[in-house]
């Protein structure tokens, strides 16, 4: 009797695409394995000198420079390049698609397999996410045309903030008016928060469902949460990222009246002002750098404009730190994520100065280690873990899609 064949493997891989206005993001990824198979990026689409950087797991980077018009062209070019790796498109192993996009609002609690109904709420959330869901739809758009029978999941970058309470969710705005116009907390970087909030509690040992972790993402944008028991109750960023700490380019946290008075004295434009605060305010507003790398090197020169510009980035995240722990009532852990989080010990040690009160406190050896992979940097003996959580929003998001699909198979089935 001959063996049956053996079964094709089950498809487990997704390709995450970040589509931005003018860029496409993309990882090729086995969320079971969690092992990543290729990345890339396409910049400047739209224009001549467009760019393709791709790099497949362990090998070489492969670039390309040239016209590419459109997204649909772009995410053609990153299908020849991945069939040249033999990780095509058209693989059977490809499980499904996972976009990331920004803005669910209170629509979208958690990750959806996109339909056009899906497509058209996502379209209907336009006005609250003006720079970042068209750019999302547009890859979500061409990614269907050249798999239109592959699964299509999107992932949204509010989603892990919809557990927010009311009394954390709502400005202390005229209701009616906030309603109409659909003003709310809705925060961003969930995805992030969601996953280093877990792998924190998988760092101590314990189930998310029985930790408090403040989670500090600081990236070139940046936000806090404060999760409980796994669930966000609380973030910095608002109705749009622009709210809360002071980022690399954006102001966070101001008077608001700091709008009118540019706008009536500084006779400065709405679109003027958005670009101030946005483009041009936080670090590089401060002291003409963005990047802490840059910023300590000058602070440690002696530079006053770097050094005034460090430390109202720290006197605002520890604010934040404090706020959170009232929130939370009880900390476990405090989690340093993204690429300043991650990489600057400088910030961990300033955020967490003087806090020995609260039970939080950094050993100044652990801190200064450079590692890869989550680690505790807080004395053994100290009340509140604090935390170097790397973050991997791509694998998260490669994971959310995974498990929704296989949930979706095993239901059919
Ligand atoms: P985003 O995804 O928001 O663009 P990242 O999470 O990649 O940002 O973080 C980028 C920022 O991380 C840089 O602007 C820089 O300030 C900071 N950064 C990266 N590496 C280091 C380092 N070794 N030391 C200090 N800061 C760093």
């Amino acid at each position: 009797m001959t063996a049956p064949a053996p079964l094709p493997p089950a498809p487990a891989r997704v390709l995450v695409l970040n589509s931005g206005s003018s860029s496409l993001k993309y990882q090729l990824l086995d969320p079971r394995a969690g092992v990543r198979l290729a990345q890339g990026l396409v910049e400047r689409i739209g224009e001549r000198s467009s760019r393709l950087k791709h790099t497949p797991e362990g090998g070489e980077s492969r670039e390309h420079i040239g016209p590419i018009p459109d997204h649909d062209a772009a995410l053609k070019a990153v299908a020849t390049e991945l069939d040249r790796d033999g990780l095509g498109l058209d693989s059977p192993e490809l499980a499904a698609i996972g976009h990331r996009v920004v803005h669910g609002g209170m629509s979208f609690t958690e990750p959806t397999v996109i339909d056009d109904a899906v497509l058209a709420e996502i379209e209907r959330l336009i006005p609250v996410a003006p720079l970042h869901n068209p750019a999302n739809l547009t890859g979500i758009r061409t990614a269907r045309a050249l798999r239109p029978d592959l699964p299509q999941v999107a992932v949204f970058d509010t989603a892990f903030h919809t557990t927010m309470p009311e009394s954390a969710a709502r400005y202390a705005l005229d209701l009616g008016t906030a309603d109409r116009y659909r003003i709310r907390r809705y925060g961003f970087h969930g995805t992030s928060h969601a996953y280093v909030s877990r792998a924190t509690a998988a760092l101590l040992g314990r189930a998310p469902e029985e930790v408090n972790v403040i989670v500090l993402h600081l990236g070139n944008g940046a936000s806090a949460s404060a999760v409980r028991g796994g669930r966000c109750v609380d973030t910095s960023m608002g109705l749009t990222p622009l709210e809360g700490l002071v980022m690399g380019t954006r102001s966070g946290d101001l008077d608001p009246a700091v709008i009118f008075h540019l706008m009536r004295v500084g006779e400065m434009s709405a679109d003027e002002i958005d670009t101030l605060l946005n483009k041009r305010s936080g670090l590089i507003g401060l002291c003409g750098d963005n990047d802490m790398r840059e910023i300590r090197r000058r602070v440690d020169e002696g530079d006053p404009a770097a050094r005034l510009a460090f430390d109202i980035y720290i006197h605002r995240l520890k604010k934040y730190i404090g706020a959170y722990y009232a929130v939370l009532g009880r900390v476990d852990a405090l989690a340093f994520t993204a690429g300043v989080g991650e990489n600057a010990a400088p910030v961990r040690e300033a955020a967490t100065a003087g806090l020995e009160g609260l039970g939080i406190a950094v050993d100044a050896g652990l801190n200064a280690v450079r590692a890869d992979g989550a680690r505790l940097i807080s004395p053994g003996s100290a009340r509140v873990a604090v935390a170097v959580v790397p973050t991997d929003e791509e694998l998260e998001i490669a994971t959310q899609t995974y498990a929704l699909v296989a949930e979706r198979d095993s239901e059919k089935n």
